[in-house]
């Protein structure tokens, strides 16, 4: 049973590619070295802590040099805070004019436009010339006015951004201003994690002022257990946990930076939109998923588009699972989170669950399904086709074009630990359920 948990844990966490990818030959193991932490300050404007586990788990060993030169260069390029950084050149000279960018940046900002289409602009890497109304001396302390902020909003949206063939950056608006500071710190974990990689790191925690990378697995084989850190401000508590492997687990959460005026709280996500900070009940939303940079955007594209058209984003992008916390201390999760995510304490509930199924395929999970919420999911490879139907609880084969036809005849079922198998598909639907708790460390 223990085995068969953690197991499920795994899978859970990770998307089949990246689990499938952690999967490894055990290192020819000597007694497993402690683990070793370094940290560096000042870096993305937040302390960035490596700890690495077993090989190059040595104090200033050149894979912490690796990891924390890999962060610096991503810093250096795009951060908005330094005046010679790529990102603020081209604030600076890229209307009208079309400015070169080095490779890393244009990258960058490749994936940052595909977040923004993703999300239907909820994340904006034009968002700039209305983050900088919100700044006094680089932090997030100034009440613009409505006059700034309706000159400014033109400026904003991913449309106003043009990532030209030749490798260079055009805005097409006067006022457009680039930020990638909502994905910053993820692509530097990225870039840190693969660095790791490359000086044959297996295992490691990244956390990027509470972006966090689980790389590999824990010694042991088992997945990272990261704490969802708790919404509310000054708490420094856990709210959650979430397991990770070879997974990026990222917050967006309006506790993290605010001011008050007037009465007013005032936090740091903005609607691009309106310009002004996202209203609505959401505290926070925690994206898990293989890339660090998606994390990232979704945490913030999520945390804009409210609980509702949040989980309908996640639900579209099958390497992404997503923790939502609203305001009445509800925990919502997607459903490849349903019964590994466990409250820390009661001031935070998880509405009753109601069971999921999941998809394996050759024993490795390909999807998992709430069976709260109807919906067809039609599994495809190579020729082979089984429609899989969810419906009032329980879930079934409704065709297939397999040979025999069991798996279509075994009917409906709900109850955990049923299976439906499709034996020619190498196809199995199980209907599981379990929960865990004890954080490695905490996201947020
Ligand atoms: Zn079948």
């Amino acid at each position: 049973m223990a085995i068969t948990a953690l197991l499920l844990l795994a899978a859970c966490a990770a998307p089949s590619g990246a689990s499938r990818a952690a999967v490894k030959e055990p290192e020819a193991a000597a007694a497993p070295a402690a683990p070793v932490s370094e940290s560096r300050t000042g870096l993305l404007g937040t302390v960035v802590t490596v700890t690495v586990y077993g090989r190059g788990a040595e104090p200033g060993s050149a894979a912490f040099e690796a990891a924390f030169a890999a962060a610096t260069e991503v810093d250096e390029a795009m951060s908005v805070n330094r005046p010679d950084s790529e990102i603020s050149r081209v604030n600076e000279s890229g209307f009208g004019a079309a400015v070169p960018v080095s490779e890393g940046t244009y990258a960058i900002l490749e994936e940052a436009l595909r977040i923004a289409e993703l999300s239907g602009g909820a994340f904006d890497p034009a968002i700039g010339g209305l983050t900088e109304l919100w700044k006094e001396d680089g932090a997030f302390a100034r009440l613009p006015s409505a006059e700034e902020i309706a000159a400014a909003r033109p400026g904003a949206g991913a449309g106003n951004v043009e990532l030209r063939a030749d490798g260079t950056v055009r805005l097409a608006f006067p006022g457009t201003r680039l930020d990638l500071g909502a994905i910053a710190k993820g692509y530097a974990c990225d870039r840190a994690a693969e660095a790791l990689r490359g000086q044959g790191v297996s295992s490691a925690l990244l956390d990027f002022g509470g972006n966090v990378y689980a790389l590999g697995a824990k010694p042991g084989g088992e997945a990272y257990t990261i704490g969802i850190a708790s919404p509310y401000p000054g708490d420094g508590s856990v709210a959650c946990t979430v397991p990770a492997m070879d997974a990026a687990v990222v917050t967006s959460g309006g506790y993290q930076k605010f001011f008050e005026e007037g009465g007013v709280i005032y936090h740091h996500i903005l609607d691009p939109a309106t310009g002004y900070p996202v209203e609505g009940n959401l505290l926070s939303v925690s994206i898990v998923a293989p890339s660090s940079t998606l994390a990232d955007g979704l945490s913030t594209a999520c945390f804009v588009l409210g609980l509702d058209r949040g989980m309908a984003l996640l639900d579209s992008i099958p390497e992404a699972e997503g923790v939502f916390i609203t305001a009445d201390g509800t925990i919502h999760v997607t459903a490849g989170l349903i019964g590994v995510v466990s409250p820390a304490d009661d001031r935070f509930t998880l509405p009753q669950e109601e069971g999921v199924a999941v998809v394996y395929y050759e024993n490795e999970p390909v999807k998992t399904l709430r069976l709260g919420q109807d919906r067809e999911y039609v599994f495809e490879r190579d020729g082979m086709e089984n429609r899989i139907l969810v419906e009032g609880g329980s879930v079934r084969v409704a065709e297939a074009n397999c040979a025999n036809q069991t798996c279509v005849q075994m009917g409906a079922h709900a109850a955990a630990g049923d299976m439906i198998v499709c034996l020619p598909h190498s196809l199995v639907i199980k209907i599981e359920e379990g929960a865990d708790l004890g954080a490695d460390t905490v996201a947020g």
